[in-house]
């Protein structure tokens, strides 16, 4: 039975569950997203915003080079997407768990003309081998918010953050 992580609690789900693939990434191959349009490639799709920090043009895309940046341990690009307001003052992905899947279930706005949106995802993860072997999966309604044209991720949706 897969666990969840995170979804209505007061801290992030991703803080708690981190991790990196032991597999060198083929910037042409399938990006680990499973792709904004479906079947992209690295290259044509999480790279543009992991490698050249682009800003995504939707808090979908910023949400998925997010779980790729987890998969690939990129913490600089995971700081770079995360609100000041929340972020923690390092974001250091751990090598004990593999990135296995991303599904979007639920985008509400965090469109080119919003200030604001949620997307909903699962990410699953396996970590160990063997007869050690765990898996589960992220579930999280995750809140972004767009500042100086930049999407970025603010926190599961119902946690209490306040300030500015
Ligand atoms: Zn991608």
């Amino acid at each position: 039975m897969a666990e969840t992580f995170g979804a209505g609690r007061g801290s992030s789900a991703w803080l708690k569950v981190s991790g990196v693939s032991d597999e060198a990434l083929d910037r042409e191959s399938r990006c680990p997203c499973g792709g904004l349009v479906p079947g992209a490639t690295f290259a044509e799709c999480c790279g543009r915003l992991i490698e050249s920090g682009r800003p995504g043009e939707t808090a979908e895309a910023v949400m998925r080079s997010r779980y790729t940046a987890y998969s690939l341990a990129d913490g600089q690009h995971l700081f770079r997407t995360w609100h000041p307001r929340t972020r923690p003052e390092h974001v250091e992905p751990e090598p004990w768990v593999r990135w296995v899947g991303l599904e979007v279930v639920d985008v509400v706005d965090g469109g080119p003309s919003d200030d604001a949106g949620v997307v909903e995802f699962r990410a699953a993860w396996v970590a160990g081998e063997g007869h050690t072997r765990q898996r589960g999966e992220v579930h999280e309604r995750s809140r972004f918010e767009r500042r100086a044209g930049r999407w970025l991720y603010v926190g599961p949706e119902g946690a209490d953050v306040t300030g500015s």
